[in-house]
């Protein structure tokens, strides 16, 4: 029976990530206190994943703060996840409209337009 009980912590834990900012632990709030007495710590915050089939950047980074604090510190890894060395380019099809009397009056008779995608665009 205990052996099920392991299992089955182990799957509620597994619903839970630390939040992935270095310095998270640093971050100086009463929801970051653990301990008692004279043995309190500022610990990592532990991030419940909703739905760990659906990965959302919410489930590693408790916050924007820890968010844009991972992103400072490690900008270049992040970008080389994804190396852009050139310009990409999705063909549009621009289209110039004219406001009619199904406007308000301010509209009527100015132009307007819209942008619309066509196949081929690069992925
Ligand atoms: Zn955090």
């Amino acid at each position: 029976m205990p052996n099920v009980l392991v299992q089955l912590e182990r799957f509620v834990m597994s619903n839970y990530n630390w939040c992935h900012n270095p310095d998270c632990h640093t971050i100086q709030t009463q929801s970051r206190v653990r301990g008692s007495g004279n043995n309190k710590v500022l610990r990592t915050r532990k991030i419940k994943v909703y739905n760990p089939d659906d990965p959302h950047v919410w489930d590693f980074f408790c916050n924007n703060n820890c968010l844009f604090s991972f992103l400072r510190k490690f900008a270049r890894e992040v970008a080389n996840l994804n190396p852009t060395t050139k310009p990409k380019e999705t063909p549009i099809k621009v289209t110039t409209h004219t406001y009619d009397d199904t406007y308000p009056s301010y509209y009527e008779g100015k132009k307007y337009k819209t942008i619309t995608k066509l196949q081929n665009s690069q992925e």
